[in-house]
């Protein structure tokens, strides 16, 4: 598989991975997480790394969510959640998502989600850099393949 060094310094070992379709919302906030997470699907494509963003749920494997939750986003990330075929992952990136971050909750916004849902990956930070999520999402990729059943 051949990288491009965007994150990694050349020769460094790399964690074993296995595939992982994601599909984003953002659902509030103020899209600063978003920005941040097209910049790494971006390098991920070039890196052509097992690991894409998809653009539809039906499709996906890891709900990843940015922003503070709104009251009406709730039923659609609650569609999309249910769209996607199992088994299904939740991923929570940015402050606003771990747990509401700068948005209070209020007769709109519901807040972190973090705090309704359990993640499988939560990630802090107002954005994290994109080095950090590309990071994340390898590191976390290479334990989930690690833990499964090696062939004898
Ligand atoms: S965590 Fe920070 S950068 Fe991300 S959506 Fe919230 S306010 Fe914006």
């Amino acid at each position: 598989m051949a990288y491009l060094h965007l994150f990694w310094p050349e020769g460094a070992v790399l964690p074993r991975m296995r595939a992982l379709d994601i599909f984003h919302m953002d659902t509030g906030g103020c899209t600063g997480c978003g920005l941040e997470l097209r910049a790494v699907s971006r390098a991920l494509e070039a890196a052509t790394a097992p690991i894409r963003f998809v653009s539809t749920p039906r499709q996906a494997a890891l709900l990843l969510l940015t922003g503070s939750l709104g009251v009406d986003m709730a039923p659609v990330v609650e569609q999309a959640w249910q769209a996607m075929p199992g088994p299904r992952l939740l991923a929570i990136v940015g402050d606003c998502a771990v747990d509401g971050g700068l948005f209070t909750p209020n007769y709109a916004v519901l807040g972190g989600v973090g705090a309704r849902a359990q993640a499988s990956l939560s990630l802090p930070g107002c954005p994290p850099p994109p080095t950090m999520i590309v990071q994340a999402l390898v590191s976390w990729c290479g334990e989930q393949a690690d833990s499964r059943p090696h062939p004898a």
